[in-house]
């Protein structure tokens, strides 16, 4: 088996998210620096940087320049979880991200709402082709590992059979704040009609990636409706369904990766 030779940087926000990820990275070397723990090796076939963010903007974008100009990663991908940004989509849908705003940049009047001051731009666009393999990779998760993947339970309380989680490419929005109120998501949906998720830290990744010229992707399980119930066992949300169907995904994808090579 051949070994792909580029590096891929992974970034989650929350220790939730990544859970059992760390003990199958073979050949690790685990770098300290700017009290993050940046976790060096072979995931499925391919030569990995994990790391744990933390939460918000800042904390995802210092973390994504340290994984491009100290560990010279070719592509980066975050994964973890998002509110609903629709009300078409539920608990479990996959959502890969083809652009991605920050909802909390308001410069007006000086420029137009969510634009970064100066630059004309509101709006980055992730990896055409990067996004085309994890949909890929989401389709093979939920067709032929699901079921035995996510407990019997679980699959049962939010209705995860294979035809009815969906797969969803669109606009991700992210901002320094836990959205947890109906009407502060209506008042974003009003702006931003084709919003498909929120969440705090992609679209400051997208912004550090776009800087270096670096391709990236974004792909989030829905774990709340971003309303007055989005606290609700949040965290065994993510620990019994969507850290395992987003590692499950990208277990796929990983592997379609290095049979390409
Ligand atoms: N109450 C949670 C808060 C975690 S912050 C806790 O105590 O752990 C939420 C994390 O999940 C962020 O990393 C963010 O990217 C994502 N997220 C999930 N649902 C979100 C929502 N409704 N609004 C904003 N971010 C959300």
């Amino acid at each position: 088996m051949k070994k792909k030779l580029n590096t891929t940087g992974l970034i989650f926000a929350m220790p939730e998210e990544q859970q059992g990820l760390e003990p199958l990275i073979q050949n690790l070397i685990v770098h300290t620096i700017a009290n993050r723990r940046f976790l060096q090796g072979d995931l499925w076939g391919n030569s990995i940087v994990c790391v744990l963010s933390g939460i918000g903007k800042v904390a995802a974008a210092s973390t994504t320049a340290i994984l491009i100009q100290q560990f010279k990663v070719n592509q980066v991908i975050l994964s973890g979880v998002a509110g609903a940004g629709s009300p078409d989509l539920h608990l479990g849908d996959i959502v890969i991200a083809n652009a991605l705003l920050q909802h909390d940049m308001n410069a007006l009047p000086l420029c137009p709402r969510f634009e970064i001051p100066f630059t004309g731009q509101s709006r980055f666009f992730s990896n055409h082709d990067i996004n085309s393999c994890l949909i890929r990779a989401a389709q093979h998760f939920l067709s032929q590992k699901m079921i035995y993947t996510i407990k019997e339970n679980e699959r049962q309380q939010f209705n995860l059979l294979p035809n009815r989680v969906q797969i969803k490419q669109g606009l991700i929005a992210s901002g320094d704040q836990f959205i947890q109120d109906a009407q502060i998501l209506n008042q974003l949906r009003v702006l931003l009609p084709d919003l498909l998720a929120v969440e705090m830290e992609g679209a400051a990744i997208a912004q550090v990636c776009q800087d270096f010229d670096v391709p990236y992707a974004v792909l989030r399980i829905i774990s709340d409706n971003a309303n007055e119930n989005a606290h609700m066992d949040f965290q065994g949300f993510i620990q019994k369904v969507a850290a395992l169907m987003s590692l499950g995904v990208l277990e796929i994808y990983f592997l379609a990766q290095m049979s390409n090579n």
